[in-house]
């Protein structure tokens, strides 16, 4: 009989894995060292050493949307709110340039304050520092995304989440799955690259419903992944659920990256919160990008989606530090291109 070890030994090359074949091996916890053994060969394959950093803005927490697991989430009125001007979020950036950071990742709640014309303004002038910029604020409209693209956003990300359609409607009040899908999408009809992803042990997620997802990052061919654990926050009605585990998480990676060879994925902060070496596990288990926090003060601790947050009282400096030598102990390299997924795209940098 053909056990999990075989399949996943066979999977390596022929980067293929059925819907029973995923679920089988997130089933069976025997074989989770040959299987993050066999993602990081492939990333190694494919990806090579280097890994890129992108430095994180997050540039407000305030949010419009209710979703169930999120701190930031309108109906939680215990964190404080704040928002950055289009020039502090430019100014941080700009002081990233200075730590060598070659992306930036502009992420917040969904907050109406940023106008079109104040996120055109700001990605524009971001670009002038040569560096590639990232956007996630959620779910916009077709114009608005064509609007940042024209400007020079380079890439997007926006979670789906969960494919599992009944239980992202509970987690989700008001919020469309469908219209989740249609904004991945119409990114990547804009020519963005798309990054998505999503969250691993929400209450009554199934095992069937994850291999679901890794199918469905192929199906939309996604250029970026982002897989972390659901950490439950104090703040919100999810605060007495049982949360994520570490290990399914990395497993649900390591599959990603075994069937999508050749995309970026990075080593999540949530996965750090939960092991306190766990972006240098994830980084050797298929993972080959980390996003620094390049926000700065308490902006960092009121950025709450979950608790337990890593590096809240860092300052960037020590953070582009930190990470680097942690990249170096492992024997790989930070990335001195742009990182784009069409490699071609990544001369001149
Ligand atoms: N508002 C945007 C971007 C900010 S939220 C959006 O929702 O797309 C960024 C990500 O944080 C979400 O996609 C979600 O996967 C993650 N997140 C939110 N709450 C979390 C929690 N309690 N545990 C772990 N990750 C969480
Ligand atoms: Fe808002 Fe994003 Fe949090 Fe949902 S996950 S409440 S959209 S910040």
């Amino acid at each position: 009989m053909i056990n999990n070890v075989q399949i996943i030994e066979t999977s390596e090359f022929t980067n293929n894995l059925t819907r029973d074949e995923l679920i089988s091996i997130l089933e069976d916890n025997s074989c989770n060292e040959v299987l993050y053994k066999a993602a990081d060969r492939v990333r190694k394959k494919y990806m090579g050493d280097e890994v890129h950093l992108r430095g994180l803005i997050e540039f407000s927490n305030i949010c419009k949307r209710n979703c169930m697991y999120c701190g930031l989430r309108s109906e939680n009125k215990n964190i404080k709110r704040y928002r950055l001007m289009p020039d502090e979020i430019i100014e941080l950036a700009r002081k990233g340039t200075e730590y060598g950071y070659k992306t930036f990742v502009l992420q917040s709640g969904e907050d109406e304050f940023y106008t079109v014309e104040k996120m055109k303004y700001i990605i524009s002038s971001i670009k002038k520092m040569n560096v590639a910029v990232t956007i996630s604020i959620g779910e916009k409209s077709f114009e608005e995304y064509k609007a940042y693209r024209e400007v020079g956003a380079d890439r997007y990300l926006i979670r789906i989440e969960t494919t599992d359609k009944n239980l992202y409607d509970t987690m989700d009040p008001k919020m469309s799955h469908e219209n989740r899908k249609n904004c991945l999408r119409d990114l990547k009809t804009l020519g963005y690259e798309v990054g998505s992803g999503s969250l691993v042990g929400l209450p009554n997620q199934t095992i069937e419903s994850m291999a679901d997802d890794i199918l469905f990052f192929k199906e939309i061919g996604a250029d970026m992944i982002g897989i972390g654990p659901f950490i439950p926050n104090g703040d919100t009605p999810l605060k007495n659920a049982k949360g994520g585990e570490f290990d399914l998480s990395l497993k649900v990676m390591a599959l990603t990256r075994i069937l999508l060879k050749d995309i970026n994925i990075p080593a999540t902060t949530a996965m750090e919160t939960l092991n306190k070496n766990g972006r240098v596990i994830a980084l050797q288990s298929g993972a080959n990008v980390v996003m620094p926090n390049i926000t700065e003060g308490e902006y960092r601790k009121l950025y709450a989606l979950y608790p337990g947050k890593i590096c809240v009282n860092d300052t960037p400096s020590h953070c582009r530090g930190c990470i680097t030598g942690k990249i170096t102990s492992i024997g790989r390299f930070v990335s001195k291109t742009k990182g784009y997924r069409d490699k071609s795209k990544n001369v001149l940098t």
